[in-house]
């Protein structure tokens, strides 16, 4: 493959269907990481479609976690958002900006997101609320969903993620759902998720073996007095053991006396099972702990 021929794979607009995509990871010298769970949305109406359902306003800046070749990051930078974008493949990441054409308002960290400190972030974002957003590698989207929760909580006011359809399933399940865990919880005490589009397999390269679906979250304007790790360490404590009930499973880490003085001062029946209780009892409970 001469230079010239190679420039033009690697630009993003020609990367449009499989097998321009596959062609340019021939020329690459390398194919997609299915480790880095890299599954590329090629499709231009659809990228369009996900950043415009965000609604970003002009001004807000936007972290993008994994690029990857830049569909997405390609639409972002031409609504003219600053943006910066984080990718762990350095192979992806040192070429991104030649990819896009070198655009002012893109920064790139070759970085693991799950390395990433919040005040680096904090730094970046120069103090406002950012936009988070991306198609999550899902070998740890949870993992990132609960830094950009418990960590980065203060830094955004909306987030956009492509999640696997049953994590998002997950997030968005009420009481009463087999489904309904910490996940639920972690998301709805800060924000209201909205499972908004699914998206089918053959709209990614390579195909993943799941359905996707492309979840928004708005933080919460009246954010609840306590905070995202309380709300982890209790959940985790409670659906401990699915199974059981709320006051053994209290019990099992306080002792059962405190358990019972707990759930009494929440006003929570201890017979219940975590995935009965909503969102407010386990608020309750917190609040419980001092
Ligand atoms: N945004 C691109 C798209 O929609 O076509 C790529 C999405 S692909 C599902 C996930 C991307 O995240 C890949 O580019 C992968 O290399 C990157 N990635 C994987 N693990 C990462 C991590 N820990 N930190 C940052 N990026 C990561």
């Amino acid at each position: 493959m001469h230079g010239d021929e190679a420039r033009e794979i690697h630009t993003i607009d020609r990367l449009t269907s499989p097998s321009r995509i596959y062609e340019a990871f021939e020329a690459f010298g390398f194919g997609p990481s299915s480790l880095l769970g890299q599954n590329f949305l090629i499709d231009r109406n659809t990228q369009e479609a996900l950043a415009a359902s965000l609604k970003i306003s002009e001004g807000t800046r936007v972290v993008e976690i994994g690029p990857g070749l830049g569909h997405l990051t390609r639409v972002l930078v031409e609504r003219e958002h600053q943006t910066l974008a984080i990718e762990k493949d350095t192979r992806l990441a040192q070429t991104l900006h030649a990819r896009l054409s070198g655009p002012d308002r893109l920064v790139v960290w070759n970085r693991d997101i799950l390395d990433i400190g919040t005040e680096e972030l904090q730094a970046w974002s120069g103090g406002q609320p950012v936009v988070i957003l991306g198609n999550l590698p899902y070998y740890c989207s949870t993992r990132i969903l609960a830094r950009v929760f418990e960590d980065w909580l203060g830094l955004w006011d909306r987030c956009g993620f492509l999640l696997q359809e049953e994590v998002a399933d997950r997030i968005v399940a009420g009481p009463g759902s087999k489904l309904y865990g910490r996940l639920s919880l972690l998301t709805q005490v800060f924000s209201t998720p909205v499972k908004a589009r699914r998206l089918p397999p053959h709209l990614f390269v390579p195909a993943p073996d799941v359905n996707s679906a492309w979840c928004i979250f708005q933080r919460r304007a009246e954010i609840p007095d306590v905070s995202p790790r309380q709300v982890s360490s209790l959940s985790g404590i409670c659906f401990g053991e699915r199974r059981k009930t709320l006051a053994n499973n209290l019990a099992r880490e306080f002792g059962r006396e405190k358990a019972q003085a707990m759930l009494e001062q929440a006003g929570i029946d201890g017979r219940l099972r975590a995935e009965q209780v909503p969102v407010d009892g386990f608020l309750k409970l917190i609040k419980t702990l001092g």
